[in-house]
Formats: structure tokens, sequence, C-alpha cells
């Protein structure tokens, strides 16, 4: 993970992967956690269909909820994400595919 400071960036957080970008120069150990979880998401779904996946989810989840960013945060790959980034030792006993049960 390398992490890029990104003080401009519109959100906390972006993992690109291997980058992550943060807005705070400190970000809180959830944040890295949570972008960590989206590394692992990525290398799993080989990186190009994370992106394409995301984005289909994405619309799908906003013609569900009509709200960006309620349909954001119900992105199965967000849901994990969310679900997990305060445990901190979550990567270490995650099954592979693991988003898929937040589908
Ligand atoms: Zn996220």
């Amino acid at each position: 993970m390398i992490i890029v400071h990104t003080p401009f960036l519109w959100v906390e957080g972006l993992t690109f992967f291997p980058w992550v970008f943060c807005r705070e120069n400190n970000p809180p150990v959830w944040l890295l956690n949570h972008e960590r979880i989206h590394l692992r998401q990525q290398l799993e779904t080989g990186i190009l269909l994370f992106y394409i996946w995301y984005i289909l989810e994405y619309l799908v989840r906003l013609i569900q909820y009509r709200h960006r960013y309620r349909a954001y945060r119900n992105i199965s790959f967000e849901r994990e994400a969310y679900s997990n980034d305060k445990d901190l030792t979550y990567l270490t006993k995650r099954k592979a595919w693991a988003m898929l049960k937040y589908l």
C-alpha cells in the first residue's frame, strides 16, 4: 500500500491499486484499514473488474435508493469495507471474495 497525501481530494480516501489517496496528512487507522480492504477486493477481481462492477452496482443502487450517498454506501464492496474497517484483524481472517456476502 502506497499512501499519497492528497489534500484536494473530494472524499476522505480513494484506492487505486496499489495507491491509497488520503485527504488528511495522518489518516485514521480505520480509514487505512477500509482502504486495505478495497485493495484486497481489487486484487481478487483483477482490478479492472472491480471498477466495472463498482460503477455498475452503483448505478443499480442509485435506481434502487434514488439517493447518491445511500447508493454508494450500499455497493457490496463498500458494505464489506464499512462493516469491517474498525476490526484491524479482519483481513487476516477474511475469506476470498467475501464481498459476495454483502450483495
Ligand atoms: Zn470505501
